[in-house]
């Protein structure tokens, strides 16, 4: 099944993927994404809020998917050819994947400087999911 997330769930996560929202932690102020659950450094439990970051960040790691992806992916690769993704931690601290987009898929790297920009994700159960990807600053 791959990546596949529900039309429910995919809507109930619409706010936090289109507007890039992240959870501050009233305890401790660091960021987790997405805003729900414990904070990922001192594991306070209902204690985020949700806040809008600048949606720039930082890739910690990157990778090129040439094959093998998760079906609702397939027609974006057979498009594209590579899908470059990449794990980016926000000026603030929160960490999220994302596919990086408006680039060659091998080029960015580790280090290199990104910004949130809304895109198409893919088609799934006749919904289009649009969500965050990264370009290169
Ligand atoms: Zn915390």
């Amino acid at each position: 099944m791959g990546a596949y997330v529900s039309v429910p769930t995919w809507w109930r996560q619409l706010d936090s993927r289109y507007r890039l929202v992240v959870g501050e932690c009233t305890e401790c102020g660091a960021h987790t994404f997405p805003p729900e659950g414990a904070c990922v450094d001192c594991n306070a439990v209902d204690a985020l809020e949700p806040v809008e970051p600048e949606g720039t960040g930082t890739i910690v790691a990157q990778t090129v998917i040439e094959g093998g992806a998760p079906p609702e992916f397939e027609a974006l690769l057979d498009a594209e050819g590579a899908i470059g993704v990449a794990l980016v931690e926000l000026d603030g601290g929160a960490r999220l994947p994302g596919m990086l987009t408006d680039c060659d898929p091998h080029g960015p790297e580790r280090g290199d400087r990104v910004e949130a920009t809304i895109r198409r994700i893919y088609e799934d159960e006749g919904v289009v999911r649009y969500g965050a990807k990264f370009r290169p600053l």
